[in-house]
């Protein structure tokens, strides 16, 4: 059987978006870019197209209206570079996710990870789940998704279900729906968290029928969303409306991000993100040091940086603003939150205190 026709037979039961033209070859990139006046050097091309040859490539035209510029933060994010195929650190799995049932992660005795797709809006360069997404092939079909369900109607410890992907909004309301309801009938289930970067890539897919949708089944258990920002220049008036609509359907909304070099390893650039997504209703909720996933270590930065982040967060901006900064252990160890150092506990009861200006206290 060919790869279409697997393709085929894979989806056949699920229904995904019809996604409006992207841009997914160097030709039509080259195409858009020169309406913004870049211009790509022959180099540029050359590498372009060998990286996409093994992780694709894919720019919705609401994020590339983001690009002001060459290598600027959203460009960073979107445009492939060279170093995704010529740096070799890092593993295509380093989480361990990939477990005994495909498409669902059990690493927490009372919470598990349900991939629904393997297809996004935008294809992020720095993704965790670059050895799959962007390739229909691997995306689940119902069969499997049903199959990841039965396992979570069997583990009665299961209180929470994220759903993620991929993204899980690439799929179409009635699948969508389909999920929630086999979700809701479980009567362990207490929440379901959904993953999903579409409120800052593609804003326009937060309907008011996908809000319905989400409204309506946002009871027992109750319904939360985690999205993705990375940096102040994604907090667009498209944005700032998807995030209402989502917050009107009564859906509570948090934000994870990634300290990624080149996009916003600085403090001011997640105050200012951290303030902006505070004032359109989403909570920061975790940043991460970047996985060590395989094609992507030209985003890491050495783990001080966060910490650095989180020292210019904590006491000058509002608490709310200030996440948790965590690394996804390697090996499937789950997350461990890192904090600067701000206190000693001595032998006899009081701690020592440094204040977010450095300045000393005691507490007897
Ligand atoms: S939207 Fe999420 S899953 Fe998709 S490419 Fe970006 S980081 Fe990866």
């Amino acid at each position: 059987m060919n790869k279409n026709n697997m393709n085929n037979k894979k989806n056949r039961d699920l229904n995904y978006l019809h996604l409006p033209r992207a841009i997914s070859d160097i030709d039509s990139l080259k195409i858009s870019l020169s309406k913004k006046d870049i211009e790509l050097t022959k180099e540029e091309i050359e590498n372009i197209k060998k990286v996409i040859e093994k992780y694709p490539m894919r720019i919705n035209s609401h994020y590339l209206s983001l690009i002001k510029e060459k290598n600027d933060p959203i460009w960073n994010q979107c445009i492939p570079k060279i170093e995704e195929i010529e740096e070799t650190g890092g593993e295509e799995d380093p989480l361990k996710e990939e477990g005994e049932v495909p498409f669902l992660t059990h690493r927490y005795p009372d919470r598990c990870l349900l991939i629904v797709s393997n297809t996004c809006a935008m294809y992020c360069r720095f993704c965790t789940r670059k050895r799959k997404v962007g390739e229909a092939i691997k995306n689940p079909s119902i069969e499997d998704i049903r199959k990841a369900i039965k396992y979570i109607k069997n583990h009665k410890e299961i209180r929470d279900v994220i759903i993620s992907g991929g993204d899980p909004f690439l799929l179409g309301d009635k699948t969508i729906e389909k999920i929630l309801v086999e979700l809701r009938q479980i009567p362990h289930i207490e929440m379901i968290r959904i993953g999903t970067r579409v409120p800052c890539v593609m804003p326009e897919r937060i309907t008011h029928e996908l809000c319905s949708i989400l409204k309506k089944y946002n009871k027992r258990p109750i319904l939360y969303l985690n999205t993705h920002f990375e940096h102040p220049n994604e907090i667009t008036e498209q944005a700032r409306l998807a995030c209402e609509r989502l917050i009107d359907s009564g859906i509570q909304l948090g934000n994870q991000s990634i300290v990624l070099k080149g996009v916003n390893d600085d403090p001011k650039i997640f105050k200012e993100l951290n303030q902006k997504l505070l004032a359109i209703g989403v909570k920061p909720y975790y940043i991460y040091q970047p996985d060590l996933v395989k094609g992507t270590s030209h985003f890491r930065n050495k783990v001080e940086k966060g910490l650095k982040i989180i020292k210019g967060l904590r006491g000058h901006t509002s608490g709310m603003a200030v996440p948790h900064f965590v690394i996804d252990s390697p090996g499937g160890g789950g997350k461990i939150p890192l904090l600067p150092k701000y206190s000693t506990i001595n032998k006899d009861g009081s701690v020592d205190m440094i204040n977010y200006q450095g300045k000393k206290f005691k507490y007897f």
